[in-house]
């Protein structure tokens, strides 16, 4: 069954991807593939050639460190590459003619379309192109040779060419192309050869006048399916293990341990006619499958194949029980095809499955990792049955070994008991409002450190009845260091700047307040009366022959004559006024909301305080007078013109003999 190849030419379109639609191709060759169609693009084999030229990568596009089998999902043997698949289709198509010549005409595989379609699926563009070119001529050439007439040669190489490029095309319209433990894949590629088989059946069969023989339809279209299914898959597979892009699951012992028990379950069964022990290569292909996935399921199959090919041609096979040679043949190839439909989905979905517990258990030991570095952890509590459930994060927070210590009662954690009730409420009015919540407490760690956790967390109900509480927990002890650090350095700041504040308003020798603060607040008042319309008073108080104090006593005691002064000014005024020191031995009081009369009387009573004062504690003067002089704020005046007047007032006071008190008139 072979044939011509009129010009069976793959196009390559604009953007040189193998594809005819230049829809396909995206503009920017990613990774040296032309968008998801899976056909390489060979402006990008042509860049890779560049980069080669400077010297980046070898003459195959690849880092020049490295040689690799495969670029990409395909060979990067380019038309060596293209030859052996060409020879070893040409052999198995020679075989495979000899098998049909001496086994009534009917074979029961096709391996040669395998070998095609796997050569289609694995070369890049031009050795592609290069394969088609060699399987046409070797096709007509040993159908030639087998007998065939020149038109009869044409047909069957017609339909082999295209039975390959069929399944090639509908096979990699999508990524993970060639990848068998890719369930949609794994579809695409079974839909790709039946298409491919049915195709090529018609082709055969119309072309060479066998349209009504459904012995012919048959057998052409069961060999090729089978060779497609089996002998492809193991060929890329096995390429790809080769090329180390398919990891086989299982070290070298378990491999040898299937090896050996799917042998002995092949010759049983396939090197004896008594007993129809069938069933035997299934468990086989089952542990195979379980034992090393993919791979495992695909080498059972085609072994079995193989094997059984051989014993059912050569007569030594259980199969002998059909009786009818042509029934052993479909017999057989029922079996292959039961066992490819049954082991390889199975394969493939177990593959995938593992895939994701893999990734499952990857993402949990990043999620642990990432709780870990940043003090994070996740609780739930179930209010049905009352216990905890941690996250590793939990108990990393805890100080505690999340294997050793996971057995332990959790409920309460280590809440320190000042919190606890705290916490409590929180919860409970949480689960009482089914709303989230967010708690704050201290823990004791086992270590007995106190670290401060913050918990967000929130109810979960089922059908609308809350079941139970989760959180995410945080150790938030470090953020607490530093916000009361920060805390303590801003009182600390404040309180130097009121000491600053008060230093620059103090006067340093009797503590009360300076001139600055005198004339400041003197301003205040002065526009507080004005807009209130309310009395104000000042007194400006002199010490009387203040100069012979120090004189005779010493400047050391005049010092304290002034505090002395100073601490009985401040003794005589009321809450509001301000008493200090203008400078030298004059002081002034200010006395906001107070008459002339007021302030005379308040005065008076200073200065009676000061002359009848015990002054023999200082060891200075025996008695000490003072001078005031008393002005009120005149509407529209200024600080300079009361101050101006009040000193007027205590002149005239010293004028008239001292240890008096004047009124401004
Ligand atoms: P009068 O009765 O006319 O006010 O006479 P007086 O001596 O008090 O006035 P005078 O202005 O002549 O002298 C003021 C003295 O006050 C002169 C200065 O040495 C003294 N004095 C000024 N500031 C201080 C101070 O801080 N400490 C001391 N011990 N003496 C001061
Ligand atoms: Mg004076
Ligand atoms: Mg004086």
């Amino acid at each position: 069954m072979p044939a011509s190849t009129p010009r069976m030419v793959i196009r390559a379109n604009a953007c040189g991807c193998g594809t005819p639609k230049a829809s396909r191709c995206s503009t920017a060759c990613n990774a040296s593939r032309c968008s998801a169609d899976g056909w390489p693009c060979d402006r990008c084999v042509k860049s890779a050639g560049r980069e080669h030229r400077t010297g980046n990568l070898n003459r195959n596009g690849l880092p020049r460190t490295r040689m690799k089998l495969m670029i990409d999902n395909r060979l990067a043997i380019g038309w060596p590459g293209a030859l052996l698949f060409a020879i070893a289709y040409g052999i198995l198509a020679a075989i495979s003619l000899i098998y049909t010549q001496t086994n009534d005409g009917i074979a029961i595989i096709w391996p040669s379309s395998g070998v095609f379609v796997a050569g289609l699926l694995m070369l890049r563009p031009k050795p592609r192109t290069l394969l088609i070119a060699l399987v046409a001529p070797i096709s007509i050439g040993i159908n030639l040779a087998f007998g065939a007439s020149i038109g009869i040669a044409c047909a069957f190489t017609v339909a082999n060419l295209l039975e390959g490029f069929i399944a090639a095309k509908i096979a990699c319209e999508n990524r993970g192309c060639g990848r068998f433990d890719n369930p949609r894949w794994v579809m695409r590629f079974s839909g790709a050869a039946l298409a491919a088989a049915s195709t090529s059946a018609a082709i055969a069969s119309v072309t060479t006048g066998h349209a009504g023989d459904i012995v012919f339809v048959l057998s052409w279209f069961t060999t090729v399916l089978l060779g497609i299914l089996i002998v492809a898959p193991a060929i890329v597979t096995s390429l790809r293990i080769v090329a180390g892009e398919e990891p086989v699951a299982g070290g070298k012992g378990r491999i040898a341990l299937v090896a050996g028990f799917c042998a002995v379950t092949i010759g049983l069964t396939f090197f004896q006619k008594e007993y129809p022990l069938l069933f035997l290569p299934l468990a086989g292909t089952v542990l195979a499958t379980y034992m090393l996935g993919v791979t495992g399921a695909l080498a059972m199959v085609f072994t079995i194949a193989a094997v059984g090919t051989f014993a059912v041609s050569a007569g030594t096979s259980p199969i002998a029980f059909v009786g009818d040679p042509i029934a052993e043949i479909y017999f057989f190839q029922f079996y292959l095809l039961t066992m490819f439909a049954s082991a390889l989905p199975l394969a493939t979905l177990l593959a995938k499955s593992r895939g994701q517990m893999n990734e499952i258990a990857r993402r949990k030991a990043q999620h642990v990792a990432a709780q870990t570095f940043a003090h994070v952890g996740h609780w739930r509590y179930c209010l049905r049955n009352r216990t905890s459930d941690w996250s590793d994060g939990m108990f990393h927070i805890y100080g505690l070994d999340p294997k050793r210590d996971r057995a332990m009662n959790l409920e309460h954690g280590s809440i320190i008991s000042e919190d606890n009730e705290k916490v409590r409420q929180v919860l409970a009015k949480a689960v009482v409002q089914q709303e989230k919540f967010i708690l704050k407490a201290r823990i004791k760690r086992s270590d007995g450190a106190i670290r401060h956790v913050e918990s967000l967390g929130d109810i979960e109900f089922e059908d609308g009845v809350p079941v139970a509480i989760f959180g995410v927990l945080k150790d938030v002890t470090e953020h607490v260091r530093a916000a009361k650090e920060l805390e303590r350095q801003k009182a600390r700041a404040e309180q130097l700047a009121r000491e600053a504040v008060l230093l620059a308003e103090t006067d340093q020798l009797t503590h009360v307040a300076n001139r600055r603060k005198l004339l400041a607040r003197l301003g205040e008042e002065i526009a507080r009366a004005e807009r209130a319309g309310r009395d104000l008073a000042v007194m400006m108080i002199d010490v009387d022959h203040f100069k012979s104090v120090n004189d005779i006593h010493g400047h050391a005691v005049g010092d304290q004559v002034l505090c002395e002064i100073a601490a009985l000014g401040e003794r005589a005024l009321r809450k509001g006024d301000l008493f200090g020191r203008l400078g030298g031995e004059e002081f002034l009081a200010i006395l906001p909301e107070t008459s002339g009369e007021v302030a005379a009387m308040i005065g008076e009573r200073l200065r009676i305080a000061c002359h009848e004062l015990d002054w023999a504690a200082l060891e200075g003067p025996r008695s000490i007078s003072i001078s005031l002089g008393v002005a009120v704020h005149q509407k529209g005046a200024d600080e300079t013109f009361l101050l101006q007047a009040a000193d007027t007032a205590l002149y005239q006071s010293k004028n008239e003999g001292r240890n008096r008190l004047t009124i401004a008139a």
